[in-house]
């Protein structure tokens, strides 16, 4: 399904994250002292310097921030997704939360900053689930 298709190697930090989006959740840190959320995982709060972080469960409602559109594939195993559509999306659950996931159901023309976009999962590998974004549809 996804020969030669680079996968995300799940590390110390990143770990929770990619336990919950395994079981088709999306968890994202926070803060336990200022209630900042905070993507991509660090030891520390970017916010207020705490090192008490934990995982907690997202709507998984977003909106577009911003996008690119692959035409040429950036390895072998992409070519049968192209044209692949990266998308930056801001979740709801605080400005500038930030996550940057492939965009599906959709056509590029279609795309306008702000859309709103809702989280689906892509199990690519037995023990890796992408977590992609789509249009809600109304
Ligand atoms: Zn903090």
């Amino acid at each position: 399904m996804s020969e030669e298709r680079p996968l995300p190697l799940p590390d110390e930090l990143t770990t929770p994250f990619w336990q919950a989006t395994n079981e088709h959740r999306l968890a994202i840190q926070r803060c336990c002292k200022c209630r900042r959320w905070n993507h991509a995982p660090t030891l520390m709060c970017p916010s207020c310097g705490s090192t008490e972080l934990e995982f907690e469960p997202v709507s998984g409602r977003a909106t577009l921030y911003s996008w690119t559109v692959i035409h040429d594939p950036p390895a072998p195993g992409f070519v049968t997704m192209l044209p692949l559509i990266v998308g930056l999306v801001e979740l709801e659950e605080q400005e500038k939360l930030v996550l940057a996931c492939n965009l599906v159901g959709t056509d590029p023309e279609l795309l306008r900053i702000g859309l709103p976009l809702e989280v689906a999962f892509a199990d690519v590998a037995s023990d890796i689930t992408l977590p992609e974004f789509r249009p809600v549809r109304s």
